[in-house]
């Protein structure tokens, strides 16, 4: 019984919080709720819950200030919820240290479908030894960290070393929605903050050494307007 997740549920709109309670107990997930921001970071402490959902617009607090003070003690995952005129607070809350999103009006298999993937990066990451591994794999794709080298199907990549860190970047971080301000600060600094357009034409380079469609593409997923997402591949 105690096996089973628990969720907390941060969403002060009634109907909103009733459908994600429903399903939660239609699916084998435990949940607390929480009505604001205040109450949120209160359940979180005392609960340590396995995941939290999170409505960015909240009565007492922006959402992304919920997940800051979080991140201050906890890297509890965060799914957070915004409907379509909040899709700047998403890229806030994204870069405040959120890890994933879904957008209102969303349906239930999407919110199930979203715990599960955050449930297998948990679950990734707990096995994983504290020491990062030298090796990284991904389906065809493999990264050997101490040789700086990548492989796909066994034939080595030819990467610029800026592909090469933004794939190390995206494969340290699969499964994670990584916004783009995230990305240009990690490959080139702050200086280079927001020059979207340069990391989608690196991204466009990167993508033709791996990608086996580059029209389907099947390692690095992008969320427009948001940012890229290393998928895993089975
Ligand atoms: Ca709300």
């Amino acid at each position: 019984m105690n096996n089973k997740p628990l969720i907390l549920v941060v969403e002060d709109d009634p109907p909103v919080l009733n459908l994600i309670s429903t399903t939660l107990k239609a699916h084998e997930y435990r949940h607390v709720s929480a009505r604001n921001g205040a109450a949120a970071l209160l359940e979180a402490s005392s609960h340590n819950p396995d995941i939290m959902l999170l409505d960015l617009g909240l009565p007492d607090m922006d959402g992304t200030e919920v997940i800051e003070k979080i991140r201050g003690w906890s890297n509890l995952p965060i799914i957070v919820i915004s409907a379509r005129a909040e899709d700047s607070d998403k890229i806030a809350a994204l870069d405040a240290g959120a890890d994933d999103y879904l957008t209102k009006p969303f349906s239930v298999e999407e919110l199930l479908a979203r715990l599960r993937a955050t449930q297998r990066r948990l679950a990734l990451m707990q096995s994983e030894s504290p020491q990062q591994s030298s090796v990284f794999t991904n389906g065809a794709l493999k990264i050997d960290y101490a040789a700086g080298c990548t492989y796909l199907d066994g034939e080595e990549l030819h990467l610029t070393p800026i592909e090469y860190k933004l794939l190390c970047l995206l494969a340290q971080n699969v499964g994670k929605v990584l916004t783009h301000t995230f990305i240009t600060q990690k490959i080139w600094g702050s200086s280079w903050e927001n020059d979207i357009a340069s990391l989608r034409v690196f991204m466009a380079t990167l993508r033709k050494k791996i990608e086996p469609d580059s029209e389907a593409p099947q390692y690095i997923q992008t969320h427009i307007g948001v940012g890229y997402r290393m998928l895993r591949v089975d």
